[in-house]
């Protein structure tokens, strides 16, 4: 049995499952009430019931003591709804809300998904979790200072476990020890969340979603995230690779539109040899969603992938579809600045647009 619950001042409303906690509810209807470490110990998630019954779940006497419950505060990371309720609380409307934290993460699994690609569970400690919307990144805190930048694979409803998607970048000094020394329980420091790469909910445009490789990853959250919010925008995912292990979690993409009408997913590889039979688009990945979509002006485009990708995505979607330009978000996959300017010393040639995935 489902209740309804109203935010006040936002007059925000959504619809919470029993058994499924304020916070949790809210979230998954792409409401962004702050939160801290979803266990009820920190108290950032705490706010007011101003009317109806709730059960306050495993809320802890240090975060919300018994004077609180008696002036009327829960923690709506453990609360549940036991009735309709009106709810005081803040509401997360922009980055600048989100606080970027610093946090150790544990390797829960590593998973090869493709020759090149490895996708890299963490778990935070017990009583933490990292508040972000669906697309943002994190930087993994190497040492010197050092930073390496990677998108967050999962929507921040399913955040018991940060899913990265790492491409193996030969001779890349993180991404090599990714995939030559890292072990389960090795313990990471990320710094996030980060970007201003995520799903804009205020709209009600078609979107255009188009990836290059692993920038599969933010898209994939961005759309779980959709689903979630049961959006009924347009989707029209493309998701290019060179072959078809690069597309390394296809049957993910592929079962999307079969569950959502409102979905639709056009793989496109742009290196195909005769032995691989494909049977789907050939050609750069951007160029097949400007054939499909000559006109852009009533949609909102986001992509992903290389630098080059994503420069010839910009330009080409502005310029010849009538995209607006306030409509493109994109994050692109640079290398880090580090790595840029050791490239820029030895060899200023390489460290401009990349290749084309
Ligand atoms: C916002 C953002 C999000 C990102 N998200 C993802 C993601 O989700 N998944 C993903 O796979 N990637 C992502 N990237 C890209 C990722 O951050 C880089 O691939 C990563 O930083 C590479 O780190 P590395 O230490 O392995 O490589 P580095 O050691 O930094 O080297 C990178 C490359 O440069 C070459 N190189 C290094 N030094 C030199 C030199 N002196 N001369 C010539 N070549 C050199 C290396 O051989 C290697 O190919 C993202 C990037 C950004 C900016």
């Amino acid at each position: 049995m489902g209740f309804q619950v109203s935010i006040e001042p936002s007059q925000h409303g959504f619809q919470a499952e029993s058994g499924e906690t304020i916070l949790d509810a809210a979230l998954r209807q792409g409401l962004c009430l702050p939160y801290g470490c979803r266990d009820g110990a920190c108290g950032s998630c705490r706010g007011k019931v101003l009317s109806g019954q709730i059960d306050y779940g495993r809320a802890q006497p240090d975060a919300l003591s018994e004077t609180d419950r008696q002036a009327g505060y829960a923690l709506f990371c453990c609360a549940m709804a036991r009735s309709d309720l009106r709810i005081e609380s803040r509401e997360l409307r922009s980055l600048e809300d989100i606080p970027v934290r610093t946090l150790p993460a544990r390797v829960h699994r590593l998973t090869r998904a493709a020759p090149d690609v490895m996708i890299v569970e963490l778990k935070l400690p017990a009583n933490e979790r990292l508040q972000f919307l669906a697309g943002q990144y994190v930087d993994v805190l190497l040492r010197e200072g050092k930073r390496r930048a990677f998108s967050i694979a999962n929507a921040p409803h399913e955040d018991g476990l940060l899913q990265l998607h790492v491409r193996h970048m030969p001779g890349g000094q993180f991404t090599g020890h990714v995939f030559n020394t890292m072990k389960e329980r090795d313990i990471l420091r990320l710094r996030g969340p980060q970007g201003s790469f995520f799903l804009r909910p205020d709209s009600s445009k078609p979107m255009l979603l188009v990836a290059g490789g692993t920038g599969f990853a933010p898209i994939k959250a961005i759309v779980q995230q959709a689903i979630a919010e049961k959006c009924q925008r347009p989707m029209h995912v493309y998701w290019g690779g060179r072959g078809r292990a690069d597309l390394y979690l296809l049957q993910l993409a592929e079962s999307w539109p079969r569950e959502h009408a409102q979905i639709r997913f056009i793989p496109v590889l742009s290196e195909t040899p005769a032995e691989e039979h494909w049977p789907g688009r050939s050609g750069l990945v951007h160029q097949a969603a400007m054939a499909d979509h000559p006109d852009l002006s009533g949609y909102q485009a986001y992509v992903c992938g290389s630098p080059a990708m994503v420069a010839a995505a910009r330009r080409d979607f502005l310029t010849h579809c009538h995209l607006p330009a306030e409509e493109f978000f994109a994050d692109s996959f640079d290398f880090a600045a580090d790595t840029v300017a050791a490239i820029d010393a030895l060899n200023p040639q390489q460290s401009g647009v990349g290749q084309y995935e």
